[in-house]
């Protein structure tokens, strides 16, 4: 179980670490923290952070790559991720979101603005566990856990980040509905953060990637000039 206070700081930079530190426990937060992006997987696997803030450039290994292992890894893949970075550029948002990361700041950044974010995903990832202990979704060859957190295509267990495990779970609860990129991020995304409309692509993208779902019509279908839908025709392929 991840604690929720708890916050695993990676960031190199001694000033921005200061300034978080003394931030995230003035708000209640418990703060832990490194400035070696190779110890940033371990810490995580160990402590159990509710959240990882986690800086773009780290010494040794880059945000990106750290995202990546996190999100591959059984004890961490749960961890939500904000990626903190100096450039604001577009290029480098899609690589953090495809990396796995929830949610992405761009330095300088105010601390309030920060603090949430930071809560507005801990919101978002809470309301999991909350779910009565025997819910569960099947369509088509899908199936989901939502007290586990656990998601199956064709009896096979799927890796899914959190932005993932909601959308997935949104198809499955409206199967066969088509939703566009708006409506999808009315219903998945947090209402208080400004999120880009083609960062529902992204997420898209990885979702299919975790099915697998790489079948022409597959089973999150695109639906031209309209949006996408669960295909649950879709006999669950190979
Ligand atoms: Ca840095």
């Amino acid at each position: 179980m991840t604690d929720p206070r708890k916050i695993l700081l990676a960031e190199d930079e001694p000033a921005i670490v200061e300034l978080l530190r003394y931030n995230l426990a003035s708000a209640g937060f418990e703060v832990i923290s490194t400035g070696d992006g190779r110890m940033v997987c371990d810490l995580a696997r160990g402590q159990q952070p509710g959240l990882i803030l986690l800086d773009w450039m780290l010494p040794n290994l880059s945000g990106a790559e750290i995202c990546e292992r996190l999100r591959d890894a059984h004890e961490t893949r749960n961890i939500p991720v904000i990626m903190v970075t100096a450039r604001g550029e577009e290029q480098d948002k899609i690589t953090a979101l495809n990396a796995g990361a929830d949610d992405y700041v761009t330095k300088p950044f105010s601390p309030p603005e920060l603090l949430a974010r930071i809560r507005a995903v801990l919101r978002r990832t809470a309301a999991l566990p909350q779910l009565p202990a025997t819910r569960a979704l099947v369509a088509g060859p899908l199936a989901m856990d939502l007290a586990q957190r656990r998601a199956s295509n064709a009896g096979a267990e799927v890796r899914l980040g959190p932005t993932e495990f909601r959308l997935l779970k949104h198809f499955m609860e409206h199967p066969g509905e088509v939703y566009s990129r708006e409506q999808l991020l009315d219903s998945v995304w947090e209402k208080d953060v400004y999120v880009e409309l083609r960062t529902v692509d992204v997420h898209i993208r990885r979702l299919r990637k975790a099915l697998n779902d790489e079948g022409d019509p597959g089973l999150i279908r695109t639906v031209r000039s309209a949006g996408y839908a669960l295909n649950v025709a879709h006999e669950g392929g190979a």
